[in-house]
């Protein structure tokens, strides 16, 4: 069968047959691919810069793809012919607690997996087997942009787990009972960025946006529609402190250099919380002991997200289909391209490099 393999930690990417008896299954359900998702951790794969990507034990290669959509081919578990079904990529280590819960994404040894990344093959191949209790329903109506529940089930978790902080606050709503007053400061507006804004605004939050240079046009379609504030940041902060003042949650979206925190942590506000995200490769962060004070004295909250479980894929989709109703042309910009797997050139491109003014590539099988 044909399948997009890695070989990590070397750099490379190939579309090639492999043996289907050499690729990992992992339950009774079969399952053929209609969609793939591309996202930077592919990318940082393909070209030999994730550390914690391995291949699968016993094996020389790894079948990338952790963002899928498949059809299910035959009655099984509870699955009907035909239905859309998406894989939950993280899965435990089968020791620790949260693990056997169904809750990797909180592992306590590490010895998890995560389908496409590390350990274990992912979903850009023609079909694979899958257990039901990792497979989550997509409705057909949701075809289009279903395949942004994987990436948004990582940011569902990220603000479950921020309201679940900020329940440490005797009262963090506002006046009128909801998060209105609330503020958001999300900084890069790349996929992640995006779909932050989008789940904030959903949630009752103001949301600003800053990146460090003007809106491209897509995400100015964004900022309209979901009443979105912008800041262009190549200039530094101090600007948005004086006409926004300090903010409640502050995102760090970016996976840029780790320096980006020594910038933001001066705009969180009292009782705020400061989430990290974006996988910084590069640079440090630095903090005198007056910043240290502050978040003594101000009840002030450094916070890593990672990873969405199969609960988060289901309020991903809820969520993606209410967008189709209040943010209708968002939604309809969020699928920036889709390639077919036969356009080989093209599918190892974006699997290289970035597209300008791109949301979200699929690769349609
Ligand atoms: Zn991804
Ligand atoms: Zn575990």
């Amino acid at each position: 069968m044909k399948a997009i393999i890695v070989k990590p930690p070397n750099a490379g990417v190939q579309i090639t047959d492999v043996n289907e008896k050499e690729v990992d299954n992992y339950g009774k359900v079969k399952i053929r691919t209609l969609y793939n998702g591309i996202c930077g951790t592919d990318r940082e794969i393909v070209n030999g810069k994730l550390t914690l990507s391995t291949l699968p034990k016993g094996k020389n290669f790894l079948v990338l793809g952790h963002e899928a959509i498949g059809v299910v081919e035959e009655p099984c578990c509870g699955f009907s012919q035909g239905e859309l079904v998406m894989p939950v990529n993280r899965r435990g280590c089968g020791v620790c607690r949260n693990c056997l819960v169904g809750r990797p994404d909180f592992c306590e040894t590490g010895g998890f997996g995560e389908a496409g990344i590390h350990n274990m093959d992912g979903f850009m191949r023609e079909e694979w087997y899958d257990d039901p209790k990792y497979l989550v329903r997509i409705p057909k109506a949701l075809e289009d942009i279903g395949i942004l529940a994987q990436p948004l089930a990582d940011i569902e978790k990220s603000i479950e787990e921020i309201f679940e902080v900020q329940k440490r606050i005797p009262v963090w709503t506002c006046e009128d009972g909801t998060l209105n007053c609330r503020k958001a400061l999300i900084v890069g507006t790349g996929p992640i960025g995006i779909l932050f804004t989008l789940l904030f605004r959903t949630y009752g939050l103001e949301v600003w946006m800053a990146n460090r240079r003007e809106p491209t046009e897509v995400e100015q379609t964004v900022l309209e529609e979901t009443h979105t504030n912008y800041f262009n940041s190549a200039n530094g902060y101090e600007k948005l402190k004086d006409s926004a003042g300090k903010f409640d949650v502050i995102i760090d979206a970016t996976g840029a250099d780790a320096g980006l925190l020594t910038n933001v942590l001066p705009l969180l506000a009292r009782n705020g919380i400061l989430g990290l995200f974006g996988f910084s490769v590069s640079g440090s962060a630095s903090m005198d002991f007056k910043a240290l004070q502050e978040i003594v004295h101000a009840n002030k909250v450094l916070i890593g997200l990672v990873n969405g479980q199969k609960p988060h894929f289901q309020q991903a989709v809820i969520h993606l289909a209410s967008w189709k109703t209040l943010y209708p042309k968002t939604a309809k910009n969020l699928i920036t391209r889709t390639i077919s797997i036969e356009n080989e050139r093209e599918v190892l491109k974006v699997l290289k490099e970035k597209e300008h003014g791109e949301i979200k590539i699929r690769i349609i099988w």
